[in-house]
């Protein structure tokens, strides 16, 4: 099911908003109107104007070495960049984290400087952060607060990335998050403390930093045991295969016997490569019969036993498929088994529990 649509584009990379982001825009819209006054529907919509800007940059930087941008989300509490995978290397990691706060501390101080020209009297507000009601002025002080807000050392905040990025220049990425999420905690607990004498709002945020840390940890611990998992662990022996000759209902049969979404084409024992479900579902089915699986544009993906199965997820969530046809590094055109996407969660739900 599809929770967000596209609004539009930047450098290629779609930008959607997540539908709870439509109801926030409808109440804020709905409040205003029962209250004629537009100011604070307007300063969110152009404050969400800014956390796009504030995506893009972590977008671009992510592009500029290599790593493939899905979409931006826009969500209620901000913007989220949804990357293929995440930086192998520390410096490229927080390079990329610190792009999007940098991003908007300058705009915020831009247009903090561009309104204080425009009206002087503004200059006190400067420190009490007071809504002033000035337009330019306000949606500076937001766009600072967004930028020092996700430089807090904590996940999931860009700070907790920074952080952690910049640990793992000198010691091991496990070790390096261990420590980021415990100081993720501990600001997430010392918020909530304060929170309570000072402003109720604080405690929610103490709450928000405090699981959020916990879930990068336990994220990051279990990708770091799935990582010594490999392909040959968990791969099953081959679950059936077509040859080119056989028909496309010959295939189906194949994969309704399997209960996967792809089959697997050999021919004499050498691999040809998958044909999958979305393919064969372009085909009508009355048609079926008639054509064969050679006519079919096949998807020439497999993975070496040795690999991690980190590594065949990837794939699997990339290309959309089922399964993945294992070769021998040996020789790649030989398939000695099957991993699928079932063995995969399996896989993950035991290094969850244990
Ligand atoms: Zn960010």
């Amino acid at each position: 099911m599809k929770y967000s649509f596209r609004i539009g584009s930047a450098w290629g990379i779609p930008i959607e908003l997540h539908f709870t982001f439509t109801l926030l825009i409808a109440a804020v819209f709905a409040l205003s109107l029962w209250s004629l006054s537009f100011y604070t529907f307007f300063i969110v919509l152009f404050l969400f104007v800014f956390v796009v800007f504030h995506e893009l940059a972590h977008s671009i930087v992510a592009r500029r070495y290599g790593i493939k941008v899905r979409k931006i989300v826009l969500y209620p509490i901000g913007g989220v960049s949804e990357i293929e995978e995440l930086p192998d290397n520390p410096s490229q990691e927080w390079r990329m984290a610190v792009a999007g706060p940098a991003t908007s501390l300058v705009l915020g101080l831009a247009l903090l400087i561009i309104s204080l020209i425009l009206s002087p009297q503004l200059f006190p507000a400067i420190i009490t952060f007071a809504v002033t009601g000035n337009f330019l002025f306000d949606l500076a002080i937001l766009n600072v607060l967004l930028g020092i807000f996700n430089l807090i050392p904590a996940f999931p905040m860009d700070g907790g990335r920074v952080f952690r990025a910049l640990l793992a220049e000198r010691m091991k990425y496990s070790d390096a998050t261990r420590y980021a999420v415990n100081l993720g905690r501990l600001l997430g607990v010392i918020m909530v403390v304060v929170g309570f004498v000072f402003n109720f709002l604080l405690i929610l945020v103490g709450l928000f930093v405090y699981i959020g840390a916990s879930e990068e940890g336990e994220q990051t611990i279990i990708s770091t045991k799935l990582a010594g998992v490999r392909v040959k662990d968990v791969m099953q022996l081959e679950v059936g295969y077509v040859n080119p000759q056989q028909t496309l209902s010959e295939a189906l049969e194949i994969m309704f016997k399997n209960r996967y979404h792809d089959v697997l084409v050999e021919n004499e024992n050498v691999f040809e490569g998958i044909i999958t479900w979305n393919e064969l579902m372009k085909i009508e089915a009355h048609q079926r019969d008639a054509i064969r699986v050679e006519q079919m544009p096949l998807k020439k993906i497999s993975i070496y036993s040795d690999e991690s199965i980190l590594e065949a997820n990837k794939i699997i969530i990339r290309e959309k498929i089922d399964l993945i046809p294992v070769v021998a590094r040996e020789n790649p055109s030989k398939v000695v088994g099957t991993l699928t996407s079932e063995a995969i969660a399996n896989a993950y739900e035991q290094v969850r529990t244990r």
